[in-house]
């Protein structure tokens, strides 16, 4: 098999985005796989720089299990309106380096389309990397992330607070009362800096917690339309 000519790129940190922008030339074809709140506004990015852009998401819709189906049609429809290539209900079922055109690829699609690309770039969600803490006696097992109690206090397997540590941000899958009290990981960072002052008071006031019960919020910019979300509108409609 041959190697790729240059690695999938994907967006974490400063240097990622250093990497990405100097891909992102006028006329260059960029394949965005995962049409999320990352890969969206990736797309949105690369369409505003001049490039063509392939959009592919496994779902029906953009952002269906974030925001549901009838704003991720919305969005659909704002990535279309754009010129984005969008394949919905689609996922990469190949790709190599092109033969023909020595730094590029060529990508199959599982509707078995086929098209080179000059860049790919993977924006298919975190996972909390809680490895590490798998024989700590702490609750990483489930859904991800690490249990907490409403105060942020980590819990173990059985239930039971770990005295003197809480957790906070993309990690904590904490109850909310939005979600009816159920567990829930949220990947914001206005969540990370709520929960991080709750997790804190917990800490110094541990006869005296209070919930974390703040509304989830963010927003997300797409050739010009900010879509802002309040609550947990999951499951919504
Ligand atoms: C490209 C990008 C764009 C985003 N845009 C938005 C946006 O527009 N709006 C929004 O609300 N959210 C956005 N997010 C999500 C937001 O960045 C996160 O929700 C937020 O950063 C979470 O903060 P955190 O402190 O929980 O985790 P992080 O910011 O991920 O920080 C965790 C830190 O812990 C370190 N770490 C990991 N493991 C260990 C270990 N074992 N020991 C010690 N340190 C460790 C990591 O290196 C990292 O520095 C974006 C994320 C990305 C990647």
């Amino acid at each position: 098999a041959r190697t790729l000519p240059r690695p999938v790129l994907t967006l974490r940190g400063r240097d990622d985005a250093r990497t990405l922008r100097a891909a992102l030339l006028p006329g260059r074809h960029v394949l965005v796989i995962g049409a999320g709140f990352l890969g969206g506004e990736i797309a949105a990015a690369a369409r505003d720089r001049g490039c063509r852009v392939t959009l592919v998401e496994a779902a029906g819709q953009p952002l269906l299990r974030v925001v549901g189906a009838v704003a991720g049609a919305f969005v659909a429809g704002l990535h279309r309106e754009a010129g984005v290539d969008l394949r919905t209900g689609t996922t990469v079922t190949d790709l190599r380096a092109e033969p023909d055109a020595g730094a590029g690829y060529r990508v199959t699609l599982s509707d078995g389309t086929t098209r080179a690309v000059d860049t790919v770039v993977a924006a298919l969600g975190a996972v909390p990397a809680t490895d590490w803490l798998t024989d700590s006696g702490l609750d990483v097992t489930g859904a991800g992330g690490v249990r907490c109690d409403p105060f942020l206090r980590v819990l173990r397997p059985d239930g039971t607070v770990v005295p003197g540590v809480t957790a906070a941000g993309d990690v904590a899958r904490a109850p909310h009362p939005l979600a009816d009290g159920v567990p829930v990981l949220i990947g914001h960072w206005t969540n990370a800096i709520e929960q991080a002052a709750v997790a804190a008071h917990t800490l110094l006031h541990p006869r005296d917690p209070r919930p974390y019960d703040a509304v989830p919020s963010f927003w997300a910019d797409l050739y010009g339309v900010r879509l802002r979300s309040v609550g947990l509108p999951a499951g919504a409609e």
